[in-house]
């Protein structure tokens, strides 16, 4: 334990706040890499909240000091109200992780995978046993419990890793890019499943720079920039990329042309149904309700308009335009 960690909790208001996470100006370096260089973050109880960043923007070196596992060089941090440096014990047992990526187990079942880390936690063996059958069903791996941890697909490893964050019921969940590997239903399930843990009163904080699923499963987004925090620019209002769809899509090219708008293909939008599409720039909902009233008052037959990205991946897109 470095003595600046000690030293730099006295910037932090009373720890009065006993459930979330709360990071005050955290440091790390790795030789010359400032992987972390002021971090400030909130995580709520009950919630879901996002780390998004691009790669190498210090997501994993944040977890991982959460998680206890990485000691920072200065900075203030509270996870359940306990610091994890100086308190490491208390505050891994209140702290699920899940690495981004997950070791194997040559010779393990998932089963035992799950035992062994229930073991450790110190769950009796009646109590481990039906905990670890329950997670098991939780993740969708019952019918491979008994086989060798080895031969599951990334996409089955995850959901063990995830299955092994939960084995001793931790208050908080630290998952460093869960989705990844994940198909589509295993995806809708992990929403699901964090939606769940969060609604148990849960501090969930999830990292991906996949950002499509975090933008339908978070409540709220902390960014990261080259281990910093930042606050996006807004992008509400803004002008950005829409698909729009019609029936005709040289009727819809035809009249964009004579408006005057621009508008790119839009490789996305051909379907099944013959209606095709392009990618114009619309200025916020009212750009969008305008073009929407014009294209049918001259007679394009429209189909749909929608944003080309999430609120998230709009954020996130400002983010890496910064990026040298
Ligand atoms: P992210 O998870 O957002 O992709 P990381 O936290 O893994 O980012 O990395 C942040 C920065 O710190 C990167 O520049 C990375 O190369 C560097 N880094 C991370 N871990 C180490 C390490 N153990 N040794 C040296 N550099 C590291
Ligand atoms: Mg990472």
């Amino acid at each position: 334990m470095s003595s600046t960690v000690d030293d730099d909790t006295t910037t932090l208001p009373p720890p009065v706040l006993t459930d979330g996470i709360v990071v005050h100006d955290l440091h790390r370096a790795f030789g010359s890499v400032k992987a972390l260089d002021g971090v400030h973050l909130t995580a709520r109880a009950g919630a879901v909240t996002a780390l998004v960043g691009p790669n190498g923007s210090g997501k994993t070196t944040l977890l991982l000091v959460l998680a206890g596992l990485l000691v920072p060089d200065r900075g203030a941090v509270r996870v359940a109200g306990h610091d994890p440096v100086a308190h490491g014990p208390l505050a891994r047992a209140g702290t699920g992780w899940m690495p981004d990526t997950f070791g194997t187990w040559d010779s393990l079942t998932a089963r035992e995978v799950l035992l062994t880390f229930a073991a450790a936690y110190r769950l009796s063996p009646a109590a481990a046993a039906a905990r670890v059958t329950e997670l098991l069903a939780t993740v969708h791996l019952s019918e491979y419990a008994d086989r060798p941890a080895s031969v599951l697909s990334r996409g089955q490893k995850q959901r063990l890793g995830l299955a092994r964050a939960l084995v001793h019921d931790p208050s908080v969940l630290l998952l460093d890019e869960p989705a990844s590997g994940l198909d589509p239903r295993s995806r809708v399930d992990l929403r699901i499943l964090l939606r769940r843990l969060a609604d148990e009163g849960r501090t969930v904080l999830v990292s991906s720079h996949v950002l499509s699923e975090l933008d339908e499963m978070a409540d709220d987004a902390v960014f990261l920039s080259r281990g910093r925090t930042v606050v996006p620019e807004a992008t509400a209002g803004t002008s950005a990329s829409w698909h729009v769809r019609a029936l005709s899509v040289e009727a819809l090219t035809a009249w964009l042309t004579s408006t005057g708008t621009a508008w790119q293909p839009d490789g996305a939008a051909a379907t099944a149904t013959g209606a095709g599409g392009v990618l114009v720039d619309v200025d916020g909902d009212d750009g969008a309700a305008r073009l929407v009233r014009d294209a049918v008052t001259a007679g394009v037959p429209l189909v749909s308009l929608v944003p080309a990205a999430g609120a998230l991946e709009q954020a996130y897109l400002t983010l890496e335009e910064e990026r040298r």
